[in-house]
């Protein structure tokens, strides 16, 4: 599984951080989504899954 994010969507609601930290973090300067690994081991899964149902402005996609 791979994950992208769309920094344009994202609004800093930091809820994928909270579900993920493995995976996003946030930019100290402007808040907004970093990602920290594009390929997510199966270990990670759930997480990311969970991060992308919860970002309120569907920054964030698998494929
Ligand atoms: S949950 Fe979505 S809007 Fe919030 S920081 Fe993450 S990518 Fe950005």
């Amino acid at each position: 599984m791979r994950v992208r994010v769309d920094r344009e969507r994202c609004c800093g609601s930091g809820n994928c951080v909270l579900a993920a930290p493995e995976v996003f973090d946030q930019d100290d300067a402007d808040g907004l989504v970093l990602l920290r690994r594009a390929e997510v081991p199966p270990e990670l899964a759930d997480g990311v899954r969970r991060a992308v149902d919860l970002c309120p402005a569907g920054a964030l996609g698998l494929r």
